[in-house]
């Protein structure tokens, strides 16, 4: 495996975990970090990095054969469903292996009140006229609930929307919290009655379902986009030890 070259599709903490273990467990392994470049705070992988996109299948295809990558590790969020459709068909055109990293959803807990959707649209049309909803989605899938003018929205995403948003609206430009007590607060403050969330999993956003639960508040629990098979991880360890049985073989 010695020089062997990974691209690690990144934005993840999994993919932060992997980042800084792979060179440890691999040291002759070379890594690149890849983001989509959508929040502009990106930290330090401590790996060589780069943001942007690839420019579609042929794009990353190119990347792939420029480069000379030998494993790609798709360690996106799992609602990044463009970037993962591509690397799975750029890898099969390439032939280089592909470990997709997919943490768990959430699962409901007994005393969740959790109203499935299968799409931000279907979402919408879930919430009860004058709901006061959380909508706790990216800037992209807002544009989804912009014409429920109809409710009061509260809008967390960590960079501004793409649309406007409807003037009764209040904007909150943060990353989620792990924190239930946090969220409990903020939910309390609006007089929210209705979460939006992606099952997005993980623990790092896990705060407002706590959250939910505790106040006994509905959540719109949007489900994950479908996503061609691949061999699927369910953790960086496990992501770790895919990588070492692939790179075995290849040397
Ligand atoms: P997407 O719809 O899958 O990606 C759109 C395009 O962005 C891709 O086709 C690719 O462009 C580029 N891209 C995405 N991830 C990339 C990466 N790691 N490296 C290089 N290029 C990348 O995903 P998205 O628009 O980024 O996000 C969709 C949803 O996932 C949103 O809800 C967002 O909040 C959530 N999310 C995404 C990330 C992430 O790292 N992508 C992280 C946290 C949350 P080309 O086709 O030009 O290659």
């Amino acid at each position: 495996m010695t020089g062997e070259h990974v691209l690690l599709l990144a934005g993840t903490q999994e993919a932060r975990n992997l980042a800084a273990a792979l060179p440890v467990t691999f040291p002759d392994l070379r890594v690149t970090a890849s983001f989509a470049g959508a929040v502009g705070d990106l930290p330090d992988p401590g790996v060589p990095a780069r943001v942007g996109g690839f420019g579609g299948v042929d794009g990353l295809a190119a990347f792939l054969k420029e480069r000379e990558v030998g494993l790609i590790v798709d360690a996106t969020h799992p609602f990044a469903a463009q970037m993962s459709r591509n690397a799975v068909v750029a890898a099969e055109r390439m032939k280089v292996p592909l470990i997709r990293l997919e943490r768990p959803p959430w699962q409901a807990a007994a005393e969740d009140r959790w109203l499935p959707a299968a799409s931000m649209e279907e979402a919408a049309g879930l919430l009860p006229e004058e709901a006061r909803a959380f909508l706790a989605i990216g800037r992209k899938e807002i544009g989804a609930f912009a014409t429920r003018t109809d409710i009061y929205g509260l809008a967390r995403m960590i960079e501004p929307p793409q649309t406007p948003l409807p003037p009764h609206w209040d904007l909150v430009l943060a990353r989620p919290s792990g924190s239930a007590e946090t969220e409990c607060a903020l939910l309390r403050d609006r007089r929210i009655t209705h979460v939006v969330s992606k099952n997005s999993g993980g623990t790092a956003s896990y705060g407002k379902i706590a959250a939910a639960r505790m106040l006994k508040i509905q959540v719109i629990m949007v489900s994950r986009p479908e996503l061609p098979e691949a061999p699927v991880a369910g953790s960086a360890a496990e992501a770790l030890e895919m990588a070492a049985s692939i790179l075995k073989k290849k040397s």
